[in-house]
């Protein structure tokens, strides 16, 4: 069966929304591996944020079938690039950090997927072979995923984690006779503000703390790492997100004043 006969099963047509962002990809065979994960689960969109070497002909080996996916992969200098249209953005994370963040597992990262808005994108971020994602790249995420695997060897192989989230994505798909109820309740009126429109109201709410004296750029300590959680955590939507800038913009204004 090939993969569009069998995407025609799932329950719903968002899963071609999602996007696989591999993070500082050390070894380009985890890059094709990656990809043939994604294809014999239906996926297609792979993003590469500074691969250290792709085009690879180890990443075409690996990938076997799949070089479509490398061939169109996007290769971009940022996450901030990669995800910014995105309104869900789940970051994999093999251990626990200090500053908790929402944490899911696979199956309930599928469900918080599915039940996204028809047309909104979403990214899986996966990060570096040796040192995962830092902590500022897993504070652009709206929560965070962990296989819960062995608990005294956790941490899978990337590839293989691509492997079993987007799984997990695909059995929810097909398993789901009717889209998940979304996420509050009911239907939204806005589409949820995404990552770029979130990250300019971060920047500028970071400015004009520093210019209030709120923030002490020379010692932040994790106030605006705070402030992007209760965000996330809120899932603003776009009207929203512009009126907490609007709100900024006049604070600004009235610094001006002379
Ligand atoms: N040694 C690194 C792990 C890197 S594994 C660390 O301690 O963070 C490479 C990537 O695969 C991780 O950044 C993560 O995105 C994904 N990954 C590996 N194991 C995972 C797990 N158990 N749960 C979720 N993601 C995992």
């Amino acid at each position: 069966m090939d993969i569009t006969e069998s995407d025609s099963k799932m329950a719903f047509t968002n899963l071609e929304q999602v996007r696989v962002v591999m993070v500082h990809t050390s070894h380009p065979g985890n890059i094709g591996a990656a990809a043939r994960a994604m294809k014999t689960m239906g996926f297609r969109h792979l993003v590469l944020v500074q691969p250290r070497d792709f085009p690879s002909a180890t990443a075409t080996a690996m990938a076997s079938g799949a070089t479509d996916l490398l061939d169109s992969a996007t290769v971009v200098e940022t996450l901030q690039e990669a995800i910014a249209d995105c309104a869900l953005v789940v970051g994999a994370s093999a251990r626990s950090r200090t500053l908790p963040w929402p944490l899911v597992n696979p199956r309930e990262m599928a469900q918080q997927v599915l039940s996204m808005p028809d047309n909104s994108q979403v990214a899986l971020v996966l990060g570096r072979e040796r040192s995962g994602l830092t902590n500022d790249e897993l504070a652009c995420c709206h929560c965070h995923v962990n296989i819960p695997a062995n608990p005294d060897y956790s941490s899978l192989n990337v590839a293989s984690a691509v492997q079993v989230l987007t799984y997990e994505l695909r059995m929810t798909s097909h398993a789901s006779q009717e889209k998940p109820k979304p996420h509050w309740g009911v239907p939204w009126d806005q589409p949820p503000a995404n990552a770029g429109q979130l990250e300019s109201l971060f920047q500028h709410w970071e400015r004009v703390l520093v210019d209030i004296d709120f923030l002490n750029p020379n010692n932040p300590r994790t106030l605006m790492s705070k402030v992007r959680r209760l965000i996330l955590r809120a899932q603003p939507d776009e009207v929203e997100a512009n009126i907490l800038r609007g709100m900024l913009s006049h604070v600004d204004k009235h610094l001006r004043k002379p």
